[in-house]
């Protein structure tokens, strides 16, 4: 991943005509910090996990990104997602730079106790290199706000007095912000609406096929069900479902709750994964890991849209097939970064002490997700380039002006 987060920046710096020094200054991250996490298990057997926090970049302001949990992680995708939060910050414009941490753990094969025992010896790890002024962890794969209560609890016990300002997504009840558990999948259906308005599509009710549903996929299928259109396929890890005549998200939700699998949900056919991608469609939100598009099934894909509400789903060598297919893509780091965008609220109002009503950060939110989203819309037309390359140009171009602004230390 990190190779493919290379090649997209190089094609970009080429574009915007970057010299070597600035090239070389974007692709390098900051800060990789490595950690060994030992915890003594409910077992009492001591087990060790490996623990990463990467800083891409600090020039627009303290590092930005989630923490993820999952048994897959490497130093090199947390590299490349750290650089991913780099350029979503600067694409809509809040005054951060770009991070992201990762714990290589299968959160769903440990207990609650582990799970704490695990962030708070990680973030122990790391304690110096993060802070409300440094680097402020928010949630991601694998992780959620009661994982940020635990990470806002042992850096305050640390620093001996409460730091809310030290994560973002935390409990509201401890100071997050109203709208921000489902704000990655509301500024995703912005744009998607904006996406709508643009090519001209009557968005009475479209057909919707969302892969994953975790926080981002469950929220958005909810969303957009609640818009008036209709959910004809959802998938998971345990598998896929299609109903060409609609799914509530709602009761899937409920489903999964009671302890069921997804793809065991009576009220829609059960399909392979790989199949989800095959169901045409005039929206399609993979909103699940990252590399789940690629050459090989790309050409699959029978939709209008695809708005990634993942981190990198797509691969570099899917999108000439993409767009030989006429898809419009919405890249990831337009159409998901409504959540770090709340979570640029949740930091303001936490340093203000003075909290919104949710009607507030949702407005606030699609004024932002707007803005964004014209910016690499009117770009990609004016400069003959797709969206993905659009919102590159603006975001690898606004960090390089802050770099040359700010100079070389000392
Ligand atoms: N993990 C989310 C993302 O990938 C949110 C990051 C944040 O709020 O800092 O955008």
């Amino acid at each position: 991943m990190w190779e493919m987060a290379l090649s997209r920046l190089d094609a970009t710096m080429a574009i915007l005509g970057l010299n070597d020094g600035m090239q070389k200054y974007l692709r390098e991250p900051r800060k990789i910090i490595e950690v060994a996490i030992p915890v003594k298990m409910d077992s009492s057997i001591i087990e060790i996990f490996k623990g990463y926090r990467v800083q891409h970049d600090t020039n627009r302001g303290p590092a930005k990104g989630g923490i993820r949990y999952h048994q897959d992680v490497t130093l090199d995708e947390i590299k490349a997602l750290a650089m991913l939060m780099t350029w979503k910050c600067a694409v809509v414009g809040i005054p951060f730079g770009g991070a992201k941490g990762g714990v290589i753990v299968d959160p769903t094969k440990i207990s609650i106790n582990e799970l704490e025992k695990i962030t708070r010896r990680y973030i122990f790890e790391i304690i110096e290199n993060i802070g409300p002024e440094k680097d402020i962890p928010a949630p991601d794969v694998g992780t959620n706000a009661q994982v940020m209560a635990w990470i806002l609890d042992t850096y305050s016990m640390d620093k001996g007095h409460s730091v809310p300002g030290v994560v973002t997504g935390k409990p509201i009840c401890l100071g997050g912000s109203q709208g921000r558990e489902e704000a990655t999948s509301r500024g995703c259906v912005y744009t998607i609406l904006s996406t709508l308005k643009v090519l001209g599509i009557d968005a009475a009710c479209l057909n919707v096929v969302v892969q994953g549903f975790g926080n981002v996929g469950s929220n958005a299928a909810k969303i957009l069900f609640d818009l008036g259109h209709r959910i004809i396929g959802l998938s998971d890890v345990t598998g896929a479902i299609h109903n060409p005549g609609g799914i509530d998200p709602y009761k899937v939700a409920d489903y999964i709750k009671s302890g069921k699998t997804l793809a065991s949900y009576p009220e829609a056919q059960a399909i392979g994964r790989e199949a989800i991608f095959e169901i045409k469609c005039d929206i399609l939100v993979p909103a699940a890991l990252e590399n789940q598009i690629t050459a090989s099934n790309a050409a699959k894909i029978k939709a209008k849209i695809i708005a990634e509400g993942a981190n990198g789903p797509v691969t570099p060598d899917a999108d000439p097939i993409l767009a030989g297919s006429n898809i419009f893509i919405i890249p990831d780091v337009l159409c998901n970064a409504g959540g770090v965008t709340v979570s640029y609220f949740e930091w303001v109002q936490g340093n203000l002490a003075y909290f919104w009503g949710k009607r507030e950060v949702n407005l606030k939110l699609r004024d932002i997700m707007e803005k964004a989203f014209y910016d690499v819309y009117n770009a990609s037309q004016k400069k003959k380039v797709d969206m993905r390359t659009a919102a590159s140009l603006i975001a690898v171009d606004r960090v390089a002006e802050a770099v040359t602004l700010r100079g070389i230390y000392p």
